[in-house]
């Protein structure tokens, strides 16, 4: 299982669909850039969340917040004093991790030394690095990067990068509320950037210090919070299945209630089985009003709803879905990765490497491949070309065999190749080959245009 994410990481870097940053340099650890592919993918998740969650509802707007807010935000938001994870170093090699995350460790007693003899050593954490068993005592370390704005460095100018989009939300609830005339139940999404600096970040683009989330908080009346909750934790995992995420490889985890966040009131994790185990994939949680209690003490401002038809106020409850739009782009390329026995024009087979992407997510929904790059061809071959781009995403590609360009095609997850060959010429006639079945289709260039929409979001 650990060789996908090898295969997987050096596929998305050889066809430039994510890449270590700044190798040149070296590379800045856990830093990724999308190349040309990865751009697209990541667009088309964006916009498969945004169609569902904003799109086609009636109930929920958009919202783009700054990055940086006021700090006293994360005063408010309880992340300052608490947004923290326990972090011990090695003893020996001096490499720091989190503690929570070495299996077997459990952190000592608040005012006790953890006597290392009594533990039994086959559930000893060990050094990931060294297999020393010596640790620092836990410390909290704050997650949040902090910056200066303004020229003067000093505490008054001090900002920090938002480590979760919610509280544009929070903050922003009500002007969003009585701009829109939003009546409850409704809900506010975001997509953007949030930072966090992560003690141990790795797995590839599972745990990056910059990463991007797709955020939704949803204002219920107190009391209807539990059965949106239940709610929003199926419509997110179905969101997964519609884009051909395998059932088997998803789960749902509810916390228990000593894991749940400070706000929290119950939590689920939407969990993907990585080729490094079980883990979150997205957290649906019910924030209560939590948020927008401590907003509305710090800043003094009245942020109650008004409910019209009942003639009340109150601070609404809150759920949330908050997805990563990078964990989630790694599941899609994780659960499409197959490598495949597949015939040969010859008559034999041969390995071919495909990713089964949904369609709504590939990100080359055609590429046309004139047969050769005899002149003739070309003309022909470009007016199709020309016929589809305006279209779809497309690509045009002339570069070696007809099979290799088939191969290169289905590594990267293009559902349709369309062939211009020399009897197009006289019989207007191209080539469609469809990327899972590998069927060949011949069909009138006058009719190639219905033929993809019906097949192609
Ligand atoms: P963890 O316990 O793994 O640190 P979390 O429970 O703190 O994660 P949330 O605050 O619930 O994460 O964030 C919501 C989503 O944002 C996660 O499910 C994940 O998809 C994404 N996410 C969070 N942290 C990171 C990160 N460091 N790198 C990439 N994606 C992240």
């Amino acid at each position: 299982m650990a060789d996908l994410m090898d295969a997987l990481t050096s596929l998305a870097k050889r066809r430039g669909i994510v890449f270590p940053s700044s190798e040149i340099y070296g590379g800045l650890r856990s830093s990724w850039d999308y190349g040309p592919l990865g751009v697209e993918l990541k667009r088309n998740i964006r916009n498969a969340w945004w169609r569902t969650m904003v799109q086609l509802r009636d109930d929920i707007v958009g919202l783009e917040a700054a990055i940086m807010m006021s700090p006293r935000v994360w005063e408010a938001s309880g992340h300052v004093a608490g947004f923290s994870d326990p972090l011990v170093e090695c003893v020996n090699c001096h490499q720091r991790f989190r503690a929570d995350h070495l299996p077997g460790f459990h952190a000592p007693q608040s005012g006790h030394e953890e006597d290392q003899s009594t533990v039994d050593m086959a559930t000893k954490p060990r050094c990931p690095s060294c297999g020393n068993d010596r640790f620092t005592e836990p410390r909290s370390f704050n997650l949040m990067f902090k910056t200066y704005m303004g020229p003067v460095e000093e505490d008054a100018a001090t900002v920090y990068l938002r480590p979760e989009t919610a509280q544009g939300m929070f903050v922003d609830f009500q002007v969003v509320q009585q701009t829109n005339r939003l009546k409850i139940p409704f809900g506010i999404a975001q997509i953007g950037k949030s930072f966090r600096n992560e003690i141990t970040p790795g797995n590839f683009i599972f745990r990056t210090r910059e990463f991007e989330q797709m955020e939704m908080e949803y204002f219920v009346e107190p009391g209807a919070d539990e059965e949106w909750f239940e709610y929003w934790v199926n419509q997110r995992l179905q969101w997964y299945v519609d884009l051909g995420v395998r059932k088997d490889n998803l789960r749902l985890r509810p916390h228990d209630p000593d894991e749940l966040a400070h706000y929290a009131k119950a939590a689920t994790d939407i969990e993907y089985e990585f080729p490094f185990g079980w883990s979150e994939l997205e957290g649906i949680a019910n924030r209560t009003d939590f948020d927008l209690r401590q907003h509305q003490q710090f800043s003094g401002q009245d942020l109650s709803y008004y409910d019209q038809e009942n003639d009340r106020r109150y601070l609404p409850y809150v759920v949330e879905p908050a997805a990563g739009v990078d964990r989630a782009l790694l599941v899609f390329l994780l659960d499409a990765y197959r490598v495949e026995e597949a015939p040969t024009g010859s008559g034999g087979t041969e390995k071919r490497t495909v990713l089964a992407l949904h369609r709504e997510l590939a990100p080359i929904k055609v590429a046309v491949l004139p047969l050769s790059r005899q002149e003739s061809l070309v003309p022909e071959a470009r007016r199709v070309h020309d016929l589809l781009r305006g279209k779809w995403m497309t690509k045009y590609d002339d570069a070696g065999s007809i099979g290799r360009r088939y191969r290169r095609q289905d590594e990267v997850g293009t559902p349709y190749c369309v062939t211009v060959d020399f009897d197009t010429l006289t019989d207007r006639q191209v080539t469609v080959r469809d990327r899972d079945q590998m069927t060949q289709d011949r069909l009138p260039i006058d009719s190639l245009v219905g033929y993809l929409r019906e097949r192609l979001p």
